[in-house]
C-alpha cells in the first residue's frame, strides 16, 4: 500500500529482508573490538552545534553545508551528529578519561546525518562504525587503528581493498607546505584553471584543493608538490614507522600524496580504504591522527587517532563481491492447526517450544490449513507441527520435516525435546 508520507530523501527503511546484514556487520565489529581491547560507548545523536564547528572545522563541507542544525525549545543550537570523532573526544574530556591508563580505546556505531546529494552509497542518514585510540602519540597506535579496520574487513570477507596513506604533517611543518602549494597554484596553469569551489579554497584552505574530484582540478593537482617532501623530522619519522609497521603486518598500502585533511588539528597519518564495487563513492573507510582536536574543542592536549567506516558501503561492497552476509533469521518450527477451534493449542505449543529455546511461530489469522502450510513454507521453518482433531484427541502432534517431506506422529508432551534433538541434528 502506498503511504501518503514517504521517508525523507536520502534516508531509507532497512527492512527485515536486509536488517540482518547490518547485524552481521555489527557482530563482526563487536568481535574485533573485543579482540583489540576497544570498549563500546553509546553517545548522543545530537550535540551542541559548536562541538562540530570547532571539532570538524568551519571550512569543511560538512560544517559549511551539510549539518542538520536546529534550535531547541531552550533556544540552544543543536546538530544531529555528522560523524563521531568530535563526540568521542568530547566524551573522553567530559569524563576525565585522562586519569585512566592510556591509551583509552573506544568504539561506537550508529546513524550519522549529513545534508548531501544522495546517490548510490551516499545518504543523508547513514550508519558508521567508529574506532578511536586516545591519549597516545605513538605511531604504533596509528598502525593498530589501520590494522583494526583491516581485520574487520578480513573477517567480513571483503577483498580487493586498496589502502591509501599519506601524512598531513603538523602545525610546525604544514605552513611551509601550504606556501609551496600556493606558489604552485599561482604559477603554471594558474588559479583560473581551478574549479570555482577550489578558487574559493585557495586562500582559506589550499590543501583541500588536493581533495577535489573534478577532472580539471585533478589534472592540475597531479603534479602538485607532495607534502611528504616538506615534513619536519618528527612527522617524517612517524610516517616512516607507520609504513614500516604496515609492511611488517603484510598490509599493502599505497602512498597517495593528494590524500589530505586540511585542518590544523589533523596531524600526521591520514588514510582511506577504497572498494571498487562502490563506484564514485568508493571510500569504505577514512581515518587518521588528530593530535590537536581536543584543544580545538576547548580541552587540554590529547593525541588521538581513529577511523570511521560506513555500514551501507560495507554491505554494498559485500553484496557486490558475493560475500557471506550472515544468515537471514528464521523460525525453526511453524505450528499449523486443522481448524481455528485449535488455535489455543497451537499457541500453547508455540509458547512451550519458544520457552525451550526453539524459535517458533504460528498462525493466528484464522487461515485455512493450506494457507497455513504455505505460510509455514514461506517462513523457512525446518519443521511443521500439525495439530488436527485426531492429534488433539490422542495427545499427539504430527511433525513434518520440511526438507525430507517425512512426517511422523509423536506424543505432544515430547514435542519440545524431540524437536530440540532433530533441530540439533539438522544444524550439525
Ligand atoms: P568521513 O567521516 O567523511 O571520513 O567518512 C567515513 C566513512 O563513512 C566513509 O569512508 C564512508 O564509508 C562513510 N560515509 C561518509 N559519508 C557517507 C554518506 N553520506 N553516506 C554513506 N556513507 C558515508
Amino acid at each position: 500500500m502506498e503511504s501518503a508520507i514517504k521517508a525523507p530523501r536520502g534516508t531509507r527503511d532497512v527492512l527485515g529482508d536486509e536488517s540482518w546484514k547490518w547485524t552481521h556487520v555489527l557482530n563482526v565489529c563487536r568481535g574485533v573490538a573485543g579482540d583489540f581491547g576497544f570498549s563500546e560507548v553509546l553517545l548522543p545523536i545530537f550535540e551542541h552545534t559548536e562541538l562540530f564547528c570547532r571539532g570538524i572545522g568551519d571550512t569543511t563541507d560538512v560544517v559549511e553545508k551539510e549539518m542538520y542544525t536546529f534550535i531547541d525549545k531552550g533556544d540552544r543550537s543543536m546538530t544531529l551528529r555528522p560523524e563521531l570523532t568530535a563526540s568521542m573526544v568530547r566524551s573522553y574530556l567530559e569524563h576525565d578519561m585522562r586519569r585512566a591508563p592510556q591509551p583509552v580505546k573506544l568504539w561506537s556505531a550508529g546513524p550519522m546525518f549529513r545534508y548531501e546529494r544522495p546517490q548510490k552509497g551516499r545518504y543523508r542518514q547513514f550508519w558508521q562504525i567508529d574506532f578511536e585510540i586516545l591519549g597516545v602519540s605513538s605511531p604504533m597506535a596509528d598502525l593498530e587503528t589501520i590494522d583494526t579496520s583491516m581485520e574487520i574487513y578480513r573477517r567480513l570477507g571483503l577483498t580487493n581493498l586498496q589502502v591509501l596513506i599519506n601524512s598531513v604533517g603538523c602545525p610546525k611543518c604544514r605552513p611551509a607546505y601550504r606556501d609551496a602549494l600556493k606558489r604552485f597554484f599561482e604559477s603554471g596553469p594558474g588559479l583560473e584553471a581551478l574549479c570555482e569551489t577550489c578558487r574559493g579554497r585557495f586562500d582559506r584552505n589550499p590543501l583541500r584543493i588536493l581533495d577535489c574530484k573534478k577532472p580539471e582540478c585533478r589534472e592540475i593537482t597531479e603534479s602538485a608538490p607532495a607534502i611528504l617532501d616538506s615534513l619536519c623530522c618528527e612527522c617524517a619519522a612517524h610516517f616512516e614507522d607507520v609504513t614500516r609497521g604496515l609492511s611488517r603486518i603484510g598490509a599493502d598500502a599505497r602512498l597517495d600524496k593528494r590524500l589530505v585533511r586540511g585542518l590544523d588539528y589533523y596531524t600526521k597519518t591520514a588514510y582511506e580504504i577504497l572498494a571498487g564495487e562502490l563506484g564514485s563513492q568508493n571510500a569504505v573507510c577514512g581515518g587518521g591522527r588528530y593530535d590537536n582536536l581536543a584543544e580545538a574543542i576547548g580541552g587540554p592536549s590529547v593525541p588521538g587517532v581513529g577511523f570511521a567506516s560506513g555500514i551501507e558501503r560495507i554491505v554494498i561492497t559485500l553484496e557486490g563481491q558475493g560475500a557471506f552476509l550472515g544468515d537471514k533469521p528464521r523460525v525453526d518450527v511453524y505450528v499449523v492447526t486443522a481448524s481455528s477451534s485449535l488455535a489455543l493449542e497451537a499457541s500453547a505449543l508455540a509458547h512451550e517450544l519458544r520457552s525451550s529455546g526453539i524459535p517458533s511461530d504460528t498462525d493466528y489469522a484464522g487461515r485455512g490449513m493450506k494457507a497455513q502450510m504455505k505460510q509455514a513454507a514461506a517462513s523457512g521453518a525446518g519443521f511443521v507441527c500439525i495439530i488436527g482433531e485426531d492429534e488433539a484427541a490422542s495427545g499427539t502432534v504430527s511433525v513434518k520435516n520440511m526438507s525430507s517431506g517425512e512426517q511422523r506422529s509423536i506424543p505432544r508432551d515430547e514435542a519440545a525435546s524431540k524437536l530440540a534433538l532433530w533441530r540439533e541434528e539438522r544444524n550439525r
